[in-house]
């Protein structure tokens, strides 16, 4: 039997209706849902060049503090102690600190433009590439430093858009498996 002159009927030609960057960046935004930061939720994973997820990070306080006892505000009057920025941890920061292995060569994506302070983090874990959402801070020297440290360390550095097609088709996607529940 010619097994190539079977049934053609089966053979549908399909396309991935998302593609890794795409899966990656919602998971990075997925993370950043997790996120208690009234003000700014951040998210990031960290991939392999098999396309498989090492880490994964969202902005939190310190691990085992007792939260209620600390401050979620912003306002920078107000003395440091005072302010979330003191009892924080980024994304990044969070994902490197709780990776299970090498980071070397890894992707990136993150939901936001790296700090000066992750991209320290970022460079001398020696990942390859950063896929970023947003760049909302880009005029800031925070930014400028995260980006001279990237150029120096030899790391890339990309924006990704994420089409309304994608959305829409997960959008579509989620709403069918919750009604075949
Ligand atoms: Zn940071």
């Amino acid at each position: 039997m010619d097994l190539d002159k079977g049934v053609t009927s089966n053979y549908i030609p399909v396309t991935s209706p998302i593609s890794w960057d795409e899966y990656f960046m919602l998971q990075a935004m997925l993370a950043s849902f997790r996120s208690k930061d009234p003000s700014t939720k951040v998210g990031c994973v960290f991939v392999d060049e098999n396309n498989h997820q090492i880490t994964m990070g969202y902005n939190g306080f310190v691990a085992g503090l007792d939260e209620s006892k600390l401050p979620w505000g912003k306002d920078r009057s107000a003395p440091l102690q005072h302010q979330k920025y003191a009892y924080v941890v980024h994304a990044e920061a969070n994902a490197i600190l709780h990776a299970p292995r090498s980071l070397v060569g890894s992707r990136c994506y993150v939901s936001l433009f790296p700090c000066h302070e992750c991209a320290k983090l970022l460079a001398s874990s020696k990942v390859d590439e950063i896929i970023y959402l947003s760049d909302k801070h880009k005029h800031t020297d925070s930014t400028a430093i995260a980006r001279r440290i990237f150029d120096m360390a030899g790391i890339k550095y990309r924006p990704l858009v994420l089409s309304d097609d994608v959305l829409g088709n997960l959008s579509d996607h989620l709403l069918r498996l919750l009604n075949s529940v």
